[in-house]
């Protein structure tokens, strides 16, 4: 990118480096890893506004992970799994209006806040919650918010997917998953997008395309998509348990892979097997997909393969070994 330097009086060439950076976030000194835009001649430092947003997301981030507090992303899905709306949510725990709102658009929450949201994801302490406690809902509501906490306590098939996933995929957010923990919705949200997308699809390239979203959008957010951790494989990183993870898709019915002959070789092809579903992925998430879609589309399974080979992440870690977000500020797609 050319910019004009004030100090150099004329427009230069710009290159990005990670420096040391300290921000203030709630009365508290939070060190980060921040990306600036700096003139490759004299070093003045530009204002960027992109970077400048991802680094105070990621100071957030860093103070959460500090205190153990739930992510905004978090936060909205406790809600949504009761069928709630912010403010009746908000209504249910007694808090302010706004409250709800304000913590799933990032703002840090209280401490006394994060203790009861985290409680109350489990559909049996939120029974318990409604027992005892004098609920502000109306009748209506209140029904309905039953209904939700019983059906949530009793699919069998929720509590054996909790299990299930909880064995295999850590729900704790470090630095292995994006500072997320394994989101199986988003994950099919992606697949289908990309298996919609593409007029043949094969495992390999999908693998890739994946791993090329999360770690982007991990880069620009400080968070990944899916909370998936990709492992250093000969021909580059995979999810981490992605036979699993595809016999359980194919379980429910979302894709699967098809084995097919072309000239002798075999191909793994992914089918998908319903539509891409609406509202899993956000418009930021959707964003990164489409352009990770564009800039490999015409790449195929071995291109990309040769493309992550590139990638420092994949150099610096050997076979079977977890490859970290960390590496995530080195991809440079353009
Ligand atoms: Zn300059």
């Amino acid at each position: 990118m050319r910019k004009y330097c004030e100090e150099c009086k004329k427009e230069v060439e710009t290159k990005v480096v990670t420096k040391k950076e300290t921000y203030d976030v709630c009365g508290e000194a939070i060190e980060v890893d921040a990306q600036v835009l700096i003139c490759e001649e004299c070093g003045e430092e530009f204002y960027y506004e992109e970077f400048d947003n991802a680094t105070l997301i990621q100071a957030y981030n860093e103070y959460r992970r500090k205190h153990k507090l739930l992510f905004p992303e978090e936060i909205k899905k406790i809600r949504e799994q009761y069928g709630l709306s912010q403010r009746s949510f908000a209504k249910l725990l007694n808090w302010g209006d706004k409250t709800i709102c304000r913590y799933e658009n990032g703002s840090i929450q209280d401490k006394a806040h994060n203790s009861l949201l985290l409680f109350l994801r489990r559909p049996e302490n939120m029974k318990t919650y409604l027992a005892e406690n004098e609920i502000l809902l109306d009748e209506k509501q209140k029904k309905k918010l039953m209904n939700i906490v019983e059906k949530l306590g009793k699919d069998s098939e929720y509590q054996l997917g909790i299990r299930f996933f909880g064995a295999f995929f850590s729900g704790t957010p470090c630095e292995e998953n994006g500072f997320k923990g394994f989101d199986y919705e988003k994950f099919c949200a992606m697949v289908l997008f990309f298996a919609h997308k593409s007029t043949e699809l094969l495992k390999t390239k999908l693998m890739k395309l994946l791993n090329y979203s999360d770690m982007v959008f991990y880069k620009e957010n400080g968070i990944s998509i899916s909370g998936l951790k990709y492992v250093h494989f000969p021909y580059g990183p995979v999810p981490d348990n992605f036979d699993m993870l595809f016999g359980r898709m194919a379980a429910d019915h979302i894709a699967h892979i098809e084995v097919c002959y072309d000239n002798g070789y075999e191909k793994h092809q992914v089918i998908p097997e319903c539509d891409a579903p609406e509202g899993i992925l956000s418009d930021a998430e959707l964003k990164v997909l489409e352009r990770i879609y564009e800039k490999f589309k015409n790449f195929g399974s071995a291109d990309i393969s040769d493309y992550s080979h590139k990638e420092k992440g994949y150099n610096a870690t050997k076979q079977g070994e977890i490859i970290s977000y960390v590496y995530a500020k080195d991809i440079q797609l353009d």
